[in-house]
């Protein structure tokens, strides 16, 4: 199912964690509405405007996985409002300075751990969203 033109549920539920060790992670109604947000007021924009693909590599975590993997106990992956991302195509630090100035978003997170790197981007739908930037996130 679509949540918007370039991205699925599927994607942003998709975990090869889960898949291993044979965790349940369909999301809630709740859920899959905050991932919508998440799709349609950032992730969907920021593919309209790169033009090539952004590849989820984290998206929804439900408890049991996001414990699976080390994420924090209150990490905005375990209510589909955040997710984590890159784009092999195109310089990361330059997707990053453009969603902090141009996009909204309630955390945005430049992570980097033993050599990857990848964008932790956030969005409420129903609240106050932060603008917080976070250039060299520790992980
Ligand atoms: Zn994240």
């Amino acid at each position: 199912m679509k949540l918007t033109e370039n991205f699925t549920i599927n994607e942003l539920t998709y975990s090869v964690t889960a898949q291993a060790n044979n965790i349940d992670n369909r999301p809630s109604v709740e859920v899959i509405a905050n991932l919508k947000a998440l799709c349609e007021n950032v992730l969907q924009p920021l593919r309209n405007h790169l033009g090539c693909p952004v590849i989820v590599t984290s998206g929804y975590r439900c408890s049991e996985l996001n414990k699976k993997i080390g994420g924090k106990q209150n990490s905005q992956h375990l209510k589909g409002q955040a997710a984590d991302f890159v784009v092999p195509q195109k310089c990361l630090k330059e997707v990053f300075n453009y969603i902090k100035t141009t996009l909204p978003f309630d955390q945005l997170l430049f992570e980097t751990c033993k050599g990857d790197s990848w964008i932790h981007v956030s969005f409420c739908q129903n609240g106050y969203n932060r603008h917080q930037a976070v250039e060299n996130y520790p992980v």
